[in-house]
């Protein structure tokens, strides 16, 4: 399995699993925890939450899911820019950890940035890494300027998760270079498109239809996913709400996409020429 190595020296399976929009409905509860654990069995240690992400409902339905297997995980949540003041961060950290019933994150994000000085966030970050709390921290939608003025305060940011997928590829101009150059992990976030257009585009249909798995054809989804994993330093963690999607997705590691796959994509989602606004959803 591809892996990215973190600036810390802990190695994580490239391939994650994303949570938004999770633990929200009743009626797909079982489904969501079934399918976190099937991505779990199979090696994909890596899971993302955030303390918003249905006002905790999240980060309460991964620590269902996680309760028995928690050293296996890779854990990361996020804190909101209204919460990254001194005391806010470490009251939030505090509350994530009791809804995801753990006594530690491996990985705690500033989900974006707001009007708190960096420096008091990174302060708190430090300070409850200090306390065992969390075992790294990293932030999220920072764009090269800001990755710039976080590593002039810090040199232990371990991770910048911004969206990154074929439909938005503003960040190869520059920041997915720029955390290559300092060591920072990239986490692509809705590398799928969040499941829309992109997995009806006729270019993944005809890439997709020149590649197997050992599920069998591969799909849009697989070579959307194999594009984003396709740099060094980039992980992606898509939400699969099935254990089937789950199964899609792991076998999207099992694709290597060729120079003709490439340029079929390159045509219809053309790289930047220029400096491109960070995209965030
Ligand atoms: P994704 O791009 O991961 O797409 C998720 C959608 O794709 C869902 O509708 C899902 O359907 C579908 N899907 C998953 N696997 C497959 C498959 N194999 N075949 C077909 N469809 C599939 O969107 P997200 O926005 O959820 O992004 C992923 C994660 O990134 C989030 O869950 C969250 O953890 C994080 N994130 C972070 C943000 C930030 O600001 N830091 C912002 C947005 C997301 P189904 O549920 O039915 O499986």
């Amino acid at each position: 399995m591809k892996t990215v190595t973190l600036r810390n020296g802990v190695t994580v399976p490239a391939l994650g699993m994303g949570t938004w929009n999770v633990g929200d409905s009743a009626a797909r509860h079982t489904h969501e925890v079934e399918s976190l654990r099937k991505g779990l069995e199979a090696g994909l240690r890596v899971i993302d939450t955030a303390e918003m992400y249905g006002n905790g409902r999240s980060e309460k339905l991964v620590g269902e899911a996680i309760s028995d297997v928690r050293d296996d995980v890779y854990l990361v949540s996020k804190v909101v820019p209204s919460n990254a003041s001194y005391d806010g961060v470490r009251k939030a950290c505090r509350r994530s950890l009791k809804h995801l019933d753990t006594d530690w994150l491996d990985l705690y994000l500033l989900h974006w940035r707001g009007g708190t000085p960096l420096e008091e966030t990174i302060r708190a970050f430090e300070d409850l890494k200090d306390d065992g709390l969390i075992r790294g921290w990293g932030v999220s939608n920072f764009d090269v300027d800001d990755m710039e003025e976080v590593e002039s305060l810090s040199g232990n940011c371990l991770v910048n998760q911004v969206l990154y997928n074929l439909e938005h590829r503003g960040t190869e101009f520059d920041l997915l270079d720029h955390d290559l150059s300092t060591d920072t992990v990239t986490m692509a976030y809705s590398p799928l498109g969040q499941g829309g257009a992109l997995l009806e585009h006729p270019a993944l249909k005809d890439v997709a239809s020149r590649h197997e798995t050992s599920l069998g054809p591969a799909d849009p989804a697989q070579i959307a996913l194999a594009w984003v994993l396709r740099r060094p330093n980039v992980m992606a963690i898509p939400k699969a709400g099935s254990p089937k999607h789950v199964a899609g997705n792991l076998a999207s590691l099992e694709i290597s996409l060729t120079d003709a796959d490439l340029k079929t994509l390159d045509s219809a989602f053309p790289p930047p020429k220029r400096k491109v606004s960070l995209a965030m959803i």
